[in-house]
């Protein structure tokens, strides 16, 4: 044994171990988790945590699932891993059929990445050799939205808000694409869209794609936004010679109400990206998928081989417990469990809003947003949430809940009855 207790595992992570966005030197605290069943996450000190987050939009069945934790035994009997370069398996021909048949019809082609940020990487790759294959080589950028979040590796990064995203740090090595403002829709149906056809006048012969989460950006802000926004962007993409590049790796899986976003604006993307809930929460794997078109475009030249190939590409563990997770999907009411939980959430969160320190309140199927007016202290709240026995990760002004999808109504009303609770205490 390496720790004699807790507190002792605990002081070696605090001191060695580095968690998502944490200084190494003024490390927040972590909260220790012995294990996890259902929406409940159980704490080393006994205690149960309600768990607002799906850990991180991922585990829309829960946690501990017998459905998927037999999918992983059954493949672990057969092989865990092998490389995917001159050899396949049926895990991962499986779910791109799989893919191929929930996605819409015009994407056909499937490329299984590692993790989301991969996945985005690859869908830039795919987009810039579409147009080098066809002699467009000047266009190599992308255009993009502020607010955005599309993942941490330096292409994902190049992407994402250029303030939240830091951009600044790391001038002169992150790749300058082109932004403009976050999408805004007035309930009289008008946007700001025109800000993106200023931007193909100006440089369509640049630009090879432009990148944007549907409806929903998440991590960048837990902004919403209208179908008529994306149905313009479809538009304007066709008449300036853009790819179309949707990142559903947030949104995909039933959580706005559709399992994709984009069927909410009945437009197809050029390519577009997967992740997080594709495992129900329980690996890393994400996808890459793209139509005929853009296919056939990348082999113009006669070359033609998509330049990405990571080791664990198609992981057979993974594949197979996606497989079971959309399965499992597929065979719920999954349609009507994210309705009542948009209602459900309308119903207990709106009195939010009367609230001093409140900005907005907004939902939108299975997600509820809480914006203040002001950034909260991460740590004192975490901590009053621990305490109302909720998992609930606030950041900057934004106290925000997405609960796996199995979520009964009374677990939901503790989630939604501690925001309102420690909000209200904020507010006094
Ligand atoms: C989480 C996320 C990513 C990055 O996925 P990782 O698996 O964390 O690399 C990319 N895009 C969107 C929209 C995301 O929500």
């Amino acid at each position: 044994m390496f720790f004699q207790n807790t507190s002792d595992w605990l002081e070696f992570d605090k001191n060695h171990l580095w968690h998502p966005y944490t200084s190494m030197t003024e490390p927040l605290p972590t909260y220790p988790v012995e294990s996890a069943h259902g929406v409940k996450l159980k704490l080393a000190d006994g205690r149960e945590l309600i768990d607002g987050m799906s850990s991180w939009w991922a585990a829309i069945h829960g946690y501990n699932h017998p459905v998927l934790n037999a999918a992983v035994q059954h493949q672990l009997q057969l092989m865990s891993h092998i490389m995917f370069g001159g050899l396949t398996h049926l895990p991962a021909v499986t779910l791109a059929k799989k893919l191929i048949d929930m996605a819409a019809e015009p994407l056909q082609h499937v490329f299984l990445a590692d993790s989301g940020s991969v996945a985005v990487e690859v869908a830039i790759k795919m987009a810039i050799q579409y147009w080098y294959a066809q002699g467009k080589v000047q266009k190599q950028k992308l255009l993009t939205v502020r607010n955005g979040y599309h993942g941490d590796t330096l292409g994902g990064m190049s992407v994402c808000d250029p303030v939240n995203g830091m951009h600044k740090m790391f001038q002169g090595v992150l790749p300058e694409h082109f932004f403009v403002d976050a999408p805004t829709c007035s309930i009289d149906g008008s946007n700001n869209i025109n800000a993106v056809e200023e931007q193909l006048k100006l440089h369509q012969h640049e630009i090879a794609a432009i990148i944007i989460e549907p409806l929903v950006q998440g991590a960048g802000g837990m902004r919403f936004y209208c179908i008529e926004y994306l149905q313009q962007l479809r538009v304007l993409c066709d008449e300036y010679d853009v790819l179309l590049i949707l990142d559903e790796i947030a949104t995909g899986f039933g959580r706005t109400g559709t399992l994709f976003a984009y069927e909410q604006a009945d437009i197809v993307p050029d390519i577009l990206c997967l992740g997080k809930a594709l495992t129900g929460g329980y690996m890393t794997l994400a996808a890459t998928m793209t139509t005929a078109k853009v296919v056939q475009g990348i082999s113009a030249d006669g070359v033609g081989v998509l330049m990405h190939g990571p080791t664990f590409m198609a992981n057979p563990l993974a594949c197979q417990v996606a497989n079971a997770s959309i399965d499992l999907l597929l065979a719920s009411p999954w349609e009507k469990m994210i309705k009542k939980i948009e209602a459900q959430l309308q119903d207990e969160l709106s009195i939010c809003q009367e609230l001093s320190i409140v900005e907005e309140v907004r939902i939108k199927g299975a997600i509820g947003v809480v914006e203040l007016k002001e950034s909260v202290d991460m740590k004192a709240m975490q901590a009053s949430f621990v305490k109302e026995g909720v998992w609930i990760r606030p950041f900057n002004k934004l106290v925000y809940i997405m609960p796996p999808y199995i979520i009964q109504a009374n677990d939901l009303t503790t989630l939604t009855g501690a925001m309102y609770k420690v909000l209200k205490r904020l507010a006094a």
